[in-house]
């Protein structure tokens, strides 16, 4: 059961009164997105910045699929776990080559179809699998990451324990609308970076007045 009478629609209005547009994802495009994506998982935005700068002469799915597997692990290197990343990669590639390398291959699928496709490459889980799909190719799905576990439990939401449940709490309850998605995971992001961090800022929080765990504290 929910400690808080707030909707989820409720703490958007009030996260995008404050931020504003966030105006998601960094990325130039479809396909920068897509990469970084993938070299996001594990590491910190700005560990992907160097590395997309090191891929910016290079970045088309066409270039990247012929590279030298040693050369792309050296380039994307800033992002750690970068052998990894680089199978990751072109596993990825590997798929999106099916698709002709085409976003408006991917635009005319089917989200659902899209997603289990997505995930059933090798090293693309659930969070990678929508951010490409919200942020790339420009459907509505939510992006559940960690931070959105610790604010709505903080806040006082019943939050499920698995992602697909998270993720359903937020489809069932909210519009579906790619644009609202897009901020809405960009705002939660902003806020735990600013204020909800693992120790929270609470008392200069503008949510703490309706927030479960500042009341409780
Ligand atoms: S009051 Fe504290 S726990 Fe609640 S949302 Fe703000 S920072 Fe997070």
């Amino acid at each position: 059961m929910n400690n808080t009478e707030l909707t989820l629609m409720e703490i958007y209005d009030k996260l995008f009164n404050y931020y504003g547009p966030q105006n998601w994802w960094p990325g130039d495009t479809d396909f920068e997105i897509m990469l970084g994506a993938i070299l996001t998982q594990n590491t910190s935005w700005e560990n992907v910045e160097k590395a997309i700068l090191n891929l910016k002469p290079y970045l088309d799915p066409y270039s990247i699929s012929k590279m030298d597997e040693n050369i792309l692990s050296v380039l994307i290197k800033p992002s750690g776990f970068f052998n990894v990343k680089t199978k990751r990669i072109k596993n990825f590639l590997g798929w999106y080559e099916q698709k002709g390398f085409s976003v408006n291959v991917l635009r005319e699928m089917k989200t659902q179809d899209l997603r289990d496709e997505l995930l059933s490459v090798n090293g693309i889980g659930r969070e990678t699998a929508d951010s490409i799909i919200l942020y790339a190719v420009d459907k509505p799905i939510f992006v559940v990451d960690a931070y959105t576990k610790r604010l709505f439990e903080r806040i006082g939401f019943e939050i499920p324990k698995d992602y697909d449940s998270i993720q359903e709490l937020f489809h069932s309850s909210l519009e579906t609308n790619t644009y609202l998605f897009n901020e809405y995971h960009a705002l939660i992001v902003i806020h735990c970076k600013t204020f909800c961090k693992s120790i929270g800022r609470c008392e200069n929080c503008f949510l703490n007045n309706c927030c479960n765990f500042y009341k409780n504290k």
